[in-house]
């Protein structure tokens, strides 16, 4: 007897998995911190840097981060990518564009939306998103403690 499937006896479902994670003194102060429409990093007296989303520990020096530091809400676009494939999960519909931006007073890069830009056109959204440019945090109007509390960057 051949196994083969028949295309038309496939099950398709989506699996629905709720979570709670417990976040942990750096992550819940970060969020407190966004909803305030600030942000903070904190610094690894070994090192020296100040890592952004705030961490409990730097791991690079392996040793736990004391100090609070809040960073500014503009900074230089590092890179980026603009999303134009759906998939299973997406927090947003495409198309949208994702880049990394180096905060003034952060050592790391801090990964969000890019916005202020139509994407509907590929090529001449490219052209429109300036890796080395400043680039500000939009705050959204309702902040709820969470990472779309920054709706975006945009360009200064
Ligand atoms: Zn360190």
């Amino acid at each position: 007897m051949k196994s083969m499937a028949n295309p038309e006896s496939v099950l398709k479902k989506t699996i629905e998995l709720p979570y709670t994670w417990a976040m942990g003194e750096p992550t819940a102060k970060f969020l407190e911190g966004l909803r305030n429409k600030k942000i903070f990093g904190t610094k690894c007296l070994k090192c020296k840097r100040v890592l952004v989303p705030a961490r409990k520990f730097c791991p690079r020096c392996f040793v736990n981060t004391k100090e609070w530091i809040q960073v500014s809400d503009q900074g230089t676009l590092r890179t980026y990518t603009i999303v134009y494939y759906s998939y299973p999960g997406q927090v947003k519909p495409p198309p949208y564009a994702i880049g990394v931006v180096d905060l003034e007073g952060a050592d790391t890069g801090f990964s969000h939306y890019v916005g202020g830009v139509d994407l509907s056109d590929p090529a001449k959204a490219a052209g429109k998103i300036r890796v080395g440019s400043k680039y500000r945090a939009v705050w959204s109007r309702k902040r709820e403690g969470n990472i779309f509390d920054i709706e975006y960057f945009t360009l200064l």
